[in-house]
């Protein structure tokens, strides 16, 4: 038996939280169920590397939760309409992310603004999968929950917390005291211009945000109260959450561009809506960096998970890579960060190749490497429940990747290098990618295939030994029947192939 067990811990799991700025334990309503909203990719293009490091915070997050046996609900949404190009710097202006990608060079494959959202959202998914994601358990789409948001319009105007101007619905800011709470932009500072507004002579106030643009020429629009138009992205995302996940979810995760103005807005109105906190827990990644540069297209380091693969990148480094920093700190994605990740992986490939040898044909022995490896899994467990310490978990996961490579495995010590590399895989999902399964199952059945043949080898000598001359041209008969190919060389010995 694997000296290894099952962690089944009271463990508290502490995570940075925006809201307080300070570093806690991640509390459930429910205990041992977290309630998680992360903000997924608008859907105008492929999601780049960047994009994917504030998604993998939020797997990472999962499979923490998950390692200390809690049931997790996560939700991520697919933002396929009502994004703004300018949305980042200033209230509802610009065009619409999707519509502007639509009219690119690279729209004019699409027939619709449609089709162009559906293929991405597909590549986005394949991307997911590659890098070894898990499946949030549902990913709405903002294009099929318009009706609850133009219901939301109405019930924020009807609580006074919004007001319709020829232009749209605006969401008044000086209604809702605790505007700026999570991002520091309080509307006292907003004016004083920290932040760009849009000036606009229909909103009461110019930091007032947009719940619904009229816009009866935009490509996407619906039949509403106020007419022909749009949802603004903030409430997308509001309604979202309230819909899987109730009036007060835990944590609610994206990229640290999003906690203004989106996340902000998000607090105003669904608080408005419900009168109740709407999350209790707020997680940010920093932005990735690439090559100590902002990413960007003009600059040509714009990376996306198909464009490195291309290159020949293994998709597991990629991921290695991705999180092999602390999520909080700003990361620089190097091409020799993505070399030592693949070194790294492979590390782990081959003692995953070693333990599925051992447990083959590994001889009977003490289990030598089980305390070991239980000490460093509970360590590298106890850094990610310590604010997602990547760096030191995955250092604690590859000196255990080292013990099980330093010699052979008796059956026992194998057992227990298998546990660990299965619960470092389910932690951390660097160990293995499932499709390569597929590559150790063939390298288990070829290592059993050679063991018989060897076995059969030797039992043909021991029949010529014993001069049974019929037993061993049986045997060499039985092994042609599969193709393999005996032949005795002048030294005594017995090579084999396979034809
Ligand atoms: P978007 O597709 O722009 O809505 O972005 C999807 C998610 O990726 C959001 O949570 C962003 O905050 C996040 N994000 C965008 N760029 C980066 C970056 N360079 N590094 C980390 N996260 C990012
Ligand atoms: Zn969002």
């Amino acid at each position: 038996m694997s000296t290894l067990k099952k962690p089944m811990t009271e463990k508290q799991f502490r995570l940075y939280d925006s809201l307080s700025r300070k570093v806690k334990p991640l509390i459930t309503a429910e205990p041992g169920h977290l309630r998680f909203y992360t903000c997924g990719p608008t859907v105008y293009s492929y999601a780049h590397i960047g994009n994917f490091r504030s998604f993998l915070s939020a797997d990472l997050v999962v499979r923490t939760a998950l390692a200390i046996g809690w049931k997790v609900t996560w939700v991520s949404n697919i933002t396929d309409v009502g994004h703004l190009t300018d949305d980042d710097i200033a209230d509802a202006t610009g065009e619409d992310k999707m519509e502007k990608a639509l009219r690119s060079k690279e729209g004019e494959q699409f027939h619709n603004v449609w089709e162009l959202a559906e293929y991405y959202e597909a590549a986005y998914r394949e991307d997911w999968k590659l890098l070894n994601l898990v499946e949030p358990d549902v990913r709405p789409k903002a294009t099929q929950h318009v009706r609850e948001q133009i219901l939301a319009a109405e019930e924020l105007i009807e609580k006074g917390f919004a007001y319709e101007t020829p232009t749209g619905v605006y969401f008044s800011v000086d209604k809702f005291p605790g505007y700026g709470k999570l991002s520091g932009n309080t509307q006292e500072s907003l004016r004083k211009g920290v932040r760009d507004v849009v000036l606009d002579e229909n909103k009461k106030d110019q930091s007032d945000f947009a719940i619904w643009k009229k816009d009866d020429k935009h490509l996407m629009q619906w039949f509403s109260p106020y007419g022909w138009g749009f949802p603004g992205w903030h409430i997308e995302c509001s309604v979202m959450a309230r819909a899987y996940l109730g009036d007060t979810i835990d944590l609610h995760s994206g990229g640290e561009d999003n906690k203004f103005p989106h996340h902000e807005c998000e607090i105003a109105q669904s608080e408005s809506l419900t009168g109740k906190p709407f999350c209790e827990h707020w997680s940010h990644t920093a932005f990735l960096q690439v090559n100590g540069q902002k990413m960007s297209k003009s600059l040509g380091n714009f990376y996306y998970v198909r464009g490195l693969m291309a290159k020949g990148a293994d998709p597991l480094a990629i991921r290695f890579a991705l999180i092999s920093g602390v999520y909080r700190k700003n990361l620089n994605f190097t091409d020799q960060g993505l070399e030592d990740a693949k070194t790294n992986i492979d590390r782990f490939r081959r003692a995953d190749i070693a333990v599925a040898e051992a447990l083959e044909s590994g001889s009977n022995g003490a289990d030598t490497v089980g305390a070991e490896l239980e000490d460093l899994y509970g360590q590298a467990l106890d850094a990610m429940l310590s604010d997602l310490n990547t760096p030191i978990a995955i250092s604690k996961a590859l000196e255990g990747a080292k013990i099980i490579t330093r010699e052979t495995l008796s059956l026992e010590s194998a057992k227990s290098g298998e546990r660990f590399l299965n619960l470092v895989n389910d932690l951390l999902g660097i160990v293995r990618h499932p499709e390569d399964m597929v590559m150790v199952e063939e390298s288990k059945t070829s290592t059993a295939d050679e063991a018989r043949i060897l076995e059969r080898i030797e039992a043909r000598k021991a029949a010529k030994v014993a001069k049974d001359w019929g037993l061993a041209d049986s045997i060499r008969q039985e092994l042609l029947n599969e193709s393999i190919v005996l032949t005795d060389n002048s030294d005594g010995s017995v090579s084999w192939s396979s034809t």
